[in-house]
C-alpha cells in the first residue's frame, strides 16, 4: 500500500503523464479515455487508501460549489448518462443542465451557497447520480467533519471565515492528476481546457457529434464557454 511518505509529486506526474499519452497516443476512443480516466483515479485512490473522511451519500452540502472538468471527463459522464438513463430521464436531465447552466454558470460560490444553487447531478436522495464516474475535481473535496460542511454552505451572508477542516493531501494528488492528464491530452494533441461541469456534460449531450470532433483532435467550439 503506498502512502503520504511515498508520495512524490514529480514521479507521480510523470508517471501518470507517460500511462495518458501511451494509451491516448495509440487509440484516442471514448472506451480508452474512460479506462484512462479509472487508471488515474485508481492510483490515486492508491496512495489515499484508509485515509478517513466523513463524506458519505446523503451528505450533499458541498455540491453546491463550482466544478470544473476537463473535456475527457464530460465526455466520459455524457457517454455514461447516455448509457445508463432512459430516454425520459436523460431529457429530464438535459432540461435541469440547461436550467442550471443559465442561471448559475456565472456565478461564484459564494452566491451559489446563497441561492442554493446544488449540482443538477445531484438525485434526490442527496447522492451523487454519476457517482462511478465523478470528476476528478468532486473525489478531490473530501471534509473531515459534516457538521463544519452543514454550517459553511449554510446560505447566510457573513462575514466571518467559515471553514471545514478537509484532507489535503487527497486534494494534492487529485490536483496532481487533473494537471498530469491535460499535460498527456496537450502532448497527443487533443483540447487540455476546462469546462464548468454542467456546461461540458450538456455540451457533449446536445452535440454527440463533439465526441469524435474531440477526439479527432478539433478545438471545440468557443461559443460552449460563453
Ligand atoms: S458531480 Fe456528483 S459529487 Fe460532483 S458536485 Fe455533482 S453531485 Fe456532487
Amino acid at each position: 500500500m503506498k502512502s503520504i511518505d511515498s508520495w512524490h509529486e514529480e514521479e507521480f506526474r510523470s508517471q501518470m503523464i507517460t500511462q495518458v499519452v501511451e494509451a491516448l497516443g495509440e487509440s484516442a476512443d471514448p472506451a480508452t479515455v474512460a479506462r484512462i480516466l479509472a487508471a488515474c483515479t485508481h492510483a490515486v485512490e492508491g496512495f489515499c487508501t484508509e485515509r478517513l473522511y466523513a463524506c458519505a451519500a446523503g451528505c450533499p452540502h458541498c455540491c453546491v460549489l463550482n466544478v470544473a472538468v476537463l473535456l475527457p471527463e464530460a465526455m466520459t459522464i455524457a457517454l455514461w448518462l447516455g448509457a445508463n438513463l432512459s430516454g425520459e430521464e436523460l431529457a429530464g436531465l438535459q432540461k435541469r443542465l440547461a436550467a442550471h447552466r443559465s442561471w448559475a454558470r456565472w456565478m461564484d460560490d459564494d452566491e451559489r451557497i446563497l441561492k442554493q444553487m446544488f449540482c443538477p447531478l445531484l438525485d434526490t436522495y442527496g447522492g451523487c447520480s454519476i457517482h462511478p464516474v465523478r470528476p476528478f475535481a468532486c473525489r478531490a473535496i473530501t471534509s473531515l467533519d459534516s457538521q463544519s460542511c452543514r454550517e459553511a454552505f449554510f446560505p447566510a451572508v457573513t462575514d466571518e471565515d467559515r471553514l471545514v477542516p478537509a484532507d489535503l493531501f487527497r486534494k494534492a494528488v487529485f490536483d496532481a492528476a487533473f494537471t498530469a492528464l491535460a499535460s498527456g491530452l496537450r502532448q497527443v494533441g487533443l483540447d487540455d481546457r476546462s469546462i464548468e461541469l454542467g456546461t461540458g456534460v450538456l455540451a457533449f449531450l446536445e452535440h454527440p457529434e463533439f465526441v469524435e470532433r474531440y477526439l479527432a483532435g478539433e478545438r471545440l467550439p468557443r461559443a460552449i464557454w460563453l
